[in-house]
This record gives structure tokens, C-alpha cells and sequence, in this order.
């Protein structure tokens, strides 16, 4: 591997800026998501149907564009400038979402609605539904190229891309799920903002350390005219446009418009027409265009692409029923006696979200000065202590709220990145490192399993009338992001390995693009335990644990099932 004045701690500068950047782009990404369903229904009081389908369009879109998002960034953008138009329509969303108008209320059991305030939200949302597909499959990409080819540092660098994106989920769901509910849902969404702005401005100034690997292919074919524009401006032109109708999308989403009878939403009809052009795509690409070799490698990558849309089926119930869930059935409190709580404090982590870019700029300029001084390296041990100070005493002494707590998601993850990167070398050391599909299908075990602890939990719901403790929650989580850690970094890294090279942003795309269906499918399932609660009446507990009962029972059987179909094929895949 190459070393130089370029590396830092190991891996090249650039990797570090795509984690910042990542890091701040998922903390918006997630600050946002952990309180859209709450603020829906609790502020512009939309019923958990609505809600649900709202949250499922603009899920299914927002891992949907970016299939076009890398297909232009491998075509005639570049990654970089991908990067970098992604961003700041990013900002420009959630600066949006943090506009809320006026709250929603019953005049005569109707309610009444803001709905300016809402056209600005389902604009923005569209707008980081934008921002999301030039963004996030492009800088995944760049990761995947600062590396040579067959560089062992490959994995071990997608390890820690990965810690950065739970990271900024990790902080998300603290700061932003906790001041949306806490101060308001402004404070929220604007944090989210910042946040994206903090990356935003990270990627600028960090550009440089890309060495060139994220420029667009062929420059030239970005300055001709095409229908009367340079082509580099129609295609910003054209992304910009298609906010309208996206927007438009997400108002019928949210007023059951479209919805083409029964659970057959426009969402996912629009979704299996681009699932259906890009296999008619697949089939065209892998017969035609590739060498034997890499056409097996792609149909390999099909495979565990398709195992990742099973799990984050389950897993997305995190952003949905789970948090209902919590909401109204289990307690919230995860440390009550340990910390004595006066008025609301406020987060200190959102000091991180500036000192950890900053840290890591003047660590790097130190470090381009003098390539052999230690003192950038303590630098950055020092920050990175910092901010986990800060976080352990964000978890210890804010109150939880059904949207903070998705935090022990990213929480379980970050911790368990480590003993799975020791893991895989031990078993690695020994010749038992599973393969990519085994680790795949173990993924779908746990995250089957994951839903094992809330079905116990609302079974006790069911059988006591009480809530069920909290701690039911948290198991859930861990056993899921065991599952995680077997299924998601693996898959990253084997799409930057195993795609073609002419065609790797894309299928990051078509990566992302598995989570789409999953999401619209999560909120499909979802809505099996949507509680509707008729104004002036209270909502029967026992039959709403029964509810989430059925769900959750019907997702792990799922999730087995398929697990045990993904184990048995795995064994063709090698
Ligand atoms: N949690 C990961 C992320 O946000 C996985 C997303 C996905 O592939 N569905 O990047």
C-alpha cells in the first residue's frame, strides 16, 4: 500500500474528509427522520396511516434518485462535484423543515391544518430527497477509490466510513430528536441543518486531499451544449426542476392521493418501474458488456443486494412501529436515578458537531506541514475523547423520548464495530472467515430476532395493561445491529469490489436502491399496527399491544424465512 504525506493514522486524508462529511450528512439525515413521524402526528396531527405513508414515499425516493445520482456521476459529473450539489440542496432542505407554521388543531372534530407550512415541508423534503441521491452513493464511492486496487486497507477503511455514518446517527437522534421534542420541532430540524452545513463546508475545504480520484471522467463532455446548456448546468438545471413533481409526490403521499386501491401506493408502483429497469439494465449490462469473471462478480452482488433489501425491511421499523411503539407502550426512562434533572439541559454534543471538523482540520494542516510530528495525532485522540465525553453525557442525563431513543441503534453499533473488525481477523487468522453471503444471511438472523424481545414485550403489555420496560427496546436493538454489522459494511465494501469499474457508482446506487423498497415495504408492514384513536376517546392499550404483537411476530417469521433460503444459496455464490 501507498504511504506518504497523504496518509493520516494509516488511511488516506481523503477518507477522513468523506467520514466528516458522511458523518454530517447522516446526522441530518437521521436528526430529521427520528422526528418526521412524531412531528406529523403530533404537531400537523395526521393519523398514523397518513404518516406512515408519508414517511414511506419519502423513504422509498430518498434511496431511490440515488441510482441517478451515481449513474450521472459515473457518466459525466465526477463524484466530487456530485458531492458537493448534493450538499447543498441538503442544507437548503432542512433549513426548510425547520420552518412549521402554525400547529394543526380540531374545530368540531376536524382538524385543521397549516397546509403552507406543509407545502414548504414537502418541499423540502424533496429537496433532501435530492440532495440524499447525489450525495450519498457518490461519496460512498470515493471511498471505495482512494484505495488501489486490492489495497487490504480496503475494508478496514469501509469499517470506518461506516463507524462515521453511526456516528452522526448516534449524535442525530441525541440532539435533534431530543430538541425537537423537547424545545421545539424548529430546534430540531435547524440542528439538522447545521449540521449538514458543518459537512457541507467540510467537503469543500477537504477536496483537495481526493487526489483527483472524484473528477468527472471526460471534462469536456460536461462544457457541451446540450439543448442550448452546457451539460454540467442541465443537469443541475433538470435535478432542480424535478424538486416540483417530487414535491407534488409527497403531497399525494400524505393525502392518500394515488394510493391505486387498497395498500398499492403510487410509491411503490414507481419503484418496481425502476426495479424493472435496472434488472432489464443488469441483464443487458452483465450479457453483453463484461469478461465471464466480472459478469459472475455482478450476479454475485445482485444476490447480496437482495438479501440487504430483506433486512432493512426489518430494520427500518427502527424509524416506524418501533418508535410508535415506545411512544405508547413501553417507559421511557432508560437511567432514572442516576442523574438528578433540573429544568431541560441542554445537549452538549452539539459543541462536537463543531469542535470534531474543526479538530480534524487543524490536525491535517499540521500533519501536510510535518508528515512525522506526533502532535496532529494527539490532537485528534484528544477530540475524539472529547466528543465521547460528551456523548456518554448526553445519554446519562437528557430524558429519552421515543424519537432520542432510536440513538441506541447507532449507539450498539459504534461499540460493536470494533469487536466484529477484531472478530473477522480472528476467524480470518484461522481460514474461518464466513464469506460475504454467509455474513449476509447471518445479518438476516438477527435482525429476524431483533423483533423477538418487543413481541415478549407486547405480549406483557397485553397480559398487565401496563407499559412494558424499556429495556425489552434495547435488546431489540442490540440484537439487531449484530445483524447490521454482519450485512451492511460487508456489502458496501463488496459493491466498490465486485462491481464493474466502469459502472461502481451505479451500483452503489442500485445498493441504496434495495433500501427504497424496504423502506416503502417497512411502511406497508408498518401499517398492520396503525392506531388511529378517534378524538375524546383514549386508546385501548391491550388492543394495541395486540396489534404490534401480530407485527412483530410476522417480521421475524420473515426475516427467518428468508434467512434460511439466503444460507442455503450462499454456498452457489462463492
Ligand atoms: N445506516 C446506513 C446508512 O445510513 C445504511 C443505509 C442503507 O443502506 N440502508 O448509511
Amino acid at each position: 500500500p501507498m504511504t506518504g504525506t497523504d496518509d493520516f493514522l494509516g488511511h488516506p486524508k481523503g477518507v477522513y474528509v468523506c467520514f466528516f462529511t458522511e458523518m454530517w450528512e447522516r446526522f441530518s439525515f437521521y436528526g430529521m427522520k427520528a422526528l418526521l413521524l412524531l412531528y406529523l402526528t403530533k404537531y400537523h396531527l395526521f393519523g398514523d396511516k397518513a404518516g406512515l405513508d408519508l414517511l414511506g414515499a419519502y423513504g422509498g425516493l430518498v434511496y431511490c434518485i440515488p441510482v441517478f445520482g451515481g449513474l450521472l456521476a459515473d457518466r459525466w459529473l465526477g463524484m466530487r462535484k456530485a458531492v458537493v450539489f448534493g450538499g447543498i440542496l441538503l442544507v437548503l432542505g432542512h433549513a426548510g423543515m425547520a420552518f412549521e407554521g402554525h400547529q394543526a388543531h380540531r374545530v368540531a372534530g376536524e382538524v385543521v391544518r397549516d397546509e403552507a407550512a406543509l407545502s414548504i415541508t414537502y418541499l423540502s423534503l424533496a429537496l433532501i430527497i435530492m440532495g440524499v441521491g447525489f450525495l450519498k452513493p457518490n461519496i460512498s464511492t470515493i471511498v471505495g477509490k482512494l484505495y488501489p486496487e486490492n489495497d487490504p486497507r480496503r475494508d478496514s477503511g469501509f469499517s470506518l466510513f461506516y463507524a462515521g455514518i453511526n456516528l452522526g446517527a448516534l449524535f442525530a437522534s441525541l440532539v435533534c430528536g431530543f430538541l425537537g421534542e423537547a424545545y421545539g420541532w424548529r430546534y430540531g430540524f435547524g440542528a439538522a441543518g447545521i449540521g449538514m452545513l458543518v459537512g457541507l463546508g467540510m467537503f469543500l475545504w477537504g477536496q483537495k486531499y481526493l487526489q483527483g480520484h472524484a473528477e468527472p471522467a471526460q471534462p469536456h463532455t460536461l462544457r457541451e451544449r446540450v439543448l442550448g446548456l452546457p451539460r454540467e448546468w442541465l443537469i443541475y438545471g433538470v435535478a432542480i426542476v424535478a424538486v416540483v413533481p417530487v414535491a407534488a409526490l409527497m403531497w399525494a403521499a400524505a393525502n392518500g392521493a394515488f394510493a391505486l386501491g387498497g395498500e398499492i401506493s403510487l410509491a411503490l408502483m414507481l419503484m418496481i418501474v425502476v426495479l424493472g429497469g435496472v434488472l432489464l439494465w443488469f441483464a443487458w449490462f452483465t450479457g453483453t458488456q463484461c469478461t465471464p469473471e466480472q459478469r459472475q462478480q455482478m450476479i454475485a452482488l445482485m444476490v447480496l443486494i437482495f438479501m440487504a433489501l430483506v433486512f432493512f425491511t426489518l430494520y427500518e421499523q427502527t424509524y416506524g412501529s418501533w418508535v410508535t411503539f415506545t411512544d405508547r407502550l413501553l417507559t421511557k426512562d432508560l437511567v432514572p436515578s442516576l442523574v438528578v434533572r433540573e429544568g431541560t439541559p441542554l445537549p452538549w454534543s452539539i459543541v462536537s458537531l463543531l469542535l470534531a471538523p474543526l479538530g480534524f482540520v487543524v490536525a491535517a494542516r499540521l500533519s501536510d506541514r510535518n508528515p512525522t510530528s506526533k502532535a496532529p495525532r494527539t490532537l485528534f485522540a484528544l477530540i475524539v475523547i472529547a466528543m465521547l465525553v460528551m456523548l456518554v453525557r448526553d445519554c446519562l442525563v437528557l430524558p429519552q423520548t421515543a424519537g432520542s431513543l432510536t440513538y441506541l441503534g447507532a449507539l450498539f453499533l459504534v461499540l460493536l464495530a470494533p469487536l466484529f473488525a477484531a472478530l473477522w481477523a480472528w476467524l480470518d487468522k484461522r481460514r474461518l472467515d464466513p464469506s460475504k453471503p454467509v455474513k449476509s444471511s447471518f445479518g438476516l438472523v438477527f435482525a429476524a430476532l431483533s423483533f423477538v424481545p418487543l413481541a415478549l414485550a407486547a405480549q406483557q403489555v397485553g397480559l398487565t395493561g401496563q407499559m412494558a420496560s424499556v429495556w425489552w427496546l434495547v435488546l431489540a436493538y442490540l440484537i439487531l445491529e449484530i445483524g447490521e454489522m454482519c450485512l451492511s459494511p460487508v456489502g458496501l465494501s463488496a459493491v466498490t469490489q465486485l462491481a464493474a469499474p466502469r459502472v461502481v457508482s451505479l451500483m452503489m446506487g442500485t445498493w441504496f436502491l434495495a433500501t427504497a423498497f424496504s423502506e416503502t415495504l417497512a411502511a406497508l408492514f408498518g401499517k398492520l399496527a396503525a392506531i388511529d384513536v378517534p378524538e375524546g376517546e383514549v386508546m385501548d392499550i391491550a388492543q394495541a399491544a395486540a396489534r404490534y404483537e401480530h407485527l412483530f411476530w410476522l417480521l421475524m417469521w420473515i426475516g427467518l424465512g428468508c434467512a434460511v433460503v439466503a444460507l442455503l444459496v450462499s454456498p452457489l455464490l462463492k
